[in-house]
């Protein structure tokens, strides 16, 4: 289905207004053409700053097969019942209507990086003079025993946000008095580093008004995580004895899972759970692979730009790319997309770019009112995206100082949504 203004506007129904073949502008058009994949923090971000900032005078496509987008940023507050999941569902009309982004609610399941077009799943191709990618993340084939997509019904990963979320709150809340939720958590790097940690937070918020007697497992690859003596203070002041993170250095790099048994082992020691959230190593989206723009498992780009340094007609954003000291977060991919919208807008109408800047800052919410974050700018260089100077919430901290960054991260997403949507 595509959706552009005139058609937008014309049927007066909204994304749900429904025509039956993607529209695919013909070869000729005057204008240049840029075509976005991926409709999340990064490229709609960049959809929408390209067609705002040049005024009409660039052709863009978002190509994005959901019609609501469910932001991982603040699931996890949904799963611990501070959020409903309508709150964090956006839709693409007004990147439409107000911006005449034309949206493609389509899977891109092919890039010809020499004629420049992209091949939708719907049939047809659009061609593009820039292509800018923002598909998220996937995960790599076997990175823990026993689990892949197959199983993530039973062992739900909810690292994509919306019916994986729902699943993985019902299950929480449907385990038995005394029953054990383990999160098996992913290897470096990954989307969102706090992201395991404030889940595991959000779990045991649940699990002490409703099931006091259960246990969490977490097992960890990692030695160490992000914000880790603030969780680990946290843990112990809400939820005292409840959860067990065992790490590399215990084992919990050694772990596999079998679904149908609902039991995980850890370094040989088998337990029986209730719940479990695998999280596994992750990669660029599968369509990065397609274009055969990764190193391995991440684009890489130059920060100057985000052109991908593999071919300078596409870019690359968010948790898809090698993005140097920047942490793989909704933040880095919408400061990114600015970066990439200016260069993309000085490449196709000559307008002034200037000198790549970016910022970031993640919050997780521990417990009520418990909210600490960690943040950082900065700058590219030749090499990669190099941090400047960052900052981080200090372990001790007063209530007040913690309910205030707590709804300083409230106000932050009405912005970044705001900003990425309209
Ligand atoms: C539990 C959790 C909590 C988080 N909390 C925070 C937070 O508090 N703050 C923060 O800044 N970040 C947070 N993040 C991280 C943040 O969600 C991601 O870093 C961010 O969404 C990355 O943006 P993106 O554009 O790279 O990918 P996404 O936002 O995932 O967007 C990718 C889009 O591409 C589409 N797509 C994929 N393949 C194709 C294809 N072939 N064709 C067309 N479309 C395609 C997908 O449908 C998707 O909509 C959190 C993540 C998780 C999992």
């Amino acid at each position: 289905m595509t959706i552009n203004r005139r058609t937008f506007l014309g049927t007066s129904i909204g994304v749900a207004a429904s025509l039956s073949a993607p529209m695919v502008m013909g070869a000729g058009h005057g204008r240049p053409k840029v075509v976005v994949i991926g409709g999340g923090a990064g490229g709609a971000t960049a959809a929408r700053y390209i067609a705002k900032d040049s005024k009409g005078a660039i052709d863009v496509t978002l190509i994005e097969p959901t019609r609501t987008y469910y932001t991982c940023f603040f699931s996890n507050l949904y799963m611990g019942g501070f959020r409903e999941l309508s709150s964090i569902g956006h839709t693409y009309g007004k990147l439409a209507a107000d911006y005449g982004v034309n949206v493609v609610h389509d899977w891109a399941v092919g890039i010809d990086r020499d004629a420049k077009t992209v091949t939708l799943a719907g049939g047809g191709s659009l061609p593009y003079d820039r292509l800018i990618l923002s598909p998220g993340i996937d995960f790599v084939d076997g990175a823990v025993p026993g689990w892949d997509v197959s199983a993530q019904n039973k062992m739900p990963h909810a690292y994509k946000a919306g019916s994986q979320s729902e699943l993985l709150k019902a299950q929480i809340e449907s385990m038995p008095q005394g029953g054990t939720f383990c999160m098996v958590a992913p290897p470096n790097p990954f989307r969102c580093p706090p992201g395991p940690y404030e889940r595991v937070s959000m779990v045991a918020h649940v699990l002490k008004e409703k099931n006091p007697t259960a246990k969490i497992i977490i097992a960890d690859p990692k030695a160490k995580f992000s914000k880790m003596a603030l969780f680990q203070e946290g843990w112990g002041n809400h939820y005292d004895g409840m959860i067990d993170w065992i790490g590399a250095d215990f084992g919990g790099d050694n772990v596999q899972v079998d679904p149908d048994a609902m039991t995980v082992t850890i370094d040989g020691e088998e337990t029986k759970v209730d719940v479990c959230n695998v999280i596994p190593a992750m990669k660029a989206g599968r369509i990065c692979e397609m274009a055969g723009i990764t190193d391995g498992n991440w684009a890489p780009v130059s920060g100057h730009t985000m052109q991908s340094r593999i071919d300078e007609n596409i870019h690359v954003l968010g948790d898809a790319c090698a993005q140097g000291d920047m942490p793989k977060s909704g933040f880095s991919a919408n400061s990114q997309a600015k970066v990439a919208a200016m260069a993309v807008r000085g490449a196709l109408t000559g307008s002034k770019v200037f000198p790549a800047k970016f910022s970031n800052t993640c919050w997780s919410l521990i417990d009520t009112d418990d909210g600490v974050k960690v943040g950082a700018t900065y700058e590219a260089t030749d090499e990669k995206i190099a941090k400047v100077d960052g900052f981080i919430s200090k372990t001790g901290e007063n209530a007040e100082l913690r309910q205030a960054t707590y709804e300083e991260s409230i106000g932050w997403y009405a912005g970044i949504t705001s900003d990425m949507f309209g």
